[in-house]
């Protein structure tokens, strides 16, 4: 009876053990979809929607998935920009931090609500409520607060590797023109309803001491998971570093069950055969959505097409506020 009234039923037996791997509400890796477009497709003035969505519960219990946002209108305004004061090779830590409290200021609204409330009603801080959105949301709210702020044309600047050498700097007058960021590629995850879990069967499974584990389930990275990918201010991945931040769920292993936070583990990780830990790896690259924060800008020698960085973590306060100025060459 004290089972029934807590909502347990036992009109059932227990359920076999080969259940105990599946989560409800989870979708198989493979089945993941999404629809690519460019920041050129959206329409002037408009700004890119979340690719992956904030699932947020209101006072009413109900789990709504937000997808749109607007910035405040004068994010033009330099006191904005002197929130971004990082300094060069600032820890990853300090950067979500400064981020998160800038779109804090910036963000006018998050669907019908201000960010202020809903920290409030989840009983968080507005730096910790951006720092706790996944990345790839966050990436492109800053393209979106960017393309607020000053457009879409942006100055590159790059070098020609040898032998070529030359500095590519976009300045109008030395007659380089400006980019824009139409080219920029977005891919939004369709089909997602509910916060999004991701389930994927290993083809042989890995035994943690007490029990094999076969099945895996993955949350698109953090903002916050950025801490595991810049040292020293330059993005490191590994693909096992990958795997810690991005698995969330073990329900086989009781051993990792037991651990708070983080599941996976180096030595998990060690304890996996190659077929394995190769499948991990492609079902990892599966997983990406969002803005891909570069494009490719060609040489005047014809030659090259280089890769062009944009700078939008360790450098905001430049991308978000000037890089739509010729670049100057240095004096
Ligand atoms: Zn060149």
């Amino acid at each position: 009876m004290v089972l029934q009234t807590l909502g347990f039923s036992n009109a059932e037996p227990e359920s076999s053990t080969e259940v105990v791997g599946i989560l409800p509400n989870s979708i198989n890796v493979e089945d993941i979809k999404y629809e690519t477009y460019t920041i050129g497709d959206i329409p002037g003035g408009e700004l890119p929607e979340l690719p992956i969505g904030f699932f947020y519960t209101g006072a009413d219990g109900h789990e709504q998935k937000i997808t749109k946002y607007s910035v405040v209108p004068d994010v033009d305004m330099g006191n904005y920009s002197l929130i971004l004061g990082l300094k060069e090779n600032q820890g990853s830590q300090k950067v979500i931090e400064t981020l998160s409290s800038f779109l804090g200021e910036v963000i006018d609204k998050i669907g019908d609500y201000s960010p202020k409330v809903i920290a409030q009603s989840m009983k968080i801080s507005v730096t910790k409520l951006f720092s706790q959105m996944y990345l790839a949301d966050i990436t492109t709210m800053i393209f979106g607060v960017r393309m607020a702020a000053i457009g879409r044309e942006i100055a590159c600047n790059v070098e020609c590797p040898a032998p070529c050498n030359t500095m590519c700097r976009d300045n109008p007058k030395e007659g380089r023109d400006l980019h824009s960021l139409d080219v920029v590629k977005i891919r939004s995850m369709t089909g997602i309803d509910t916060k999004p879990l991701f389930r994927f069967e290993l083809p042989i499974g890995v035994y943690d001491g007490e029990s094999t584990i076969k099945n895996l389930y993955f949350q698109p990275l953090k903002f916050e998971d950025l801490s595991y990918f810049m040292q020293s201010g330059k993005p490191t991945v590994s693909d096992v570093q990958l795997a810690i931040a991005m698995i969330s769920d073990i329900p086989e292993s009781k051993r990792y069950n037991m651990v708070r936070g983080k599941k996976f583990s180096i030595e998990l990780y060690k304890s996996m055969r190659a077929a394995d830990a190769g499948a991990l790896i492609q079902a990892m690259q599966r997983i990406q959505p969002g803005l891909e924060p570069s494009f490719k800008v060609s040489c005047v020698c014809g030659q090259k097409e280089l890769d062009y960085a944009v700078q939008w973590a360790q450098n905001a306060r430049n991308f978000i506020f000037f890089s739509n100025l010729p670049v100057v060459e240095e004096i």
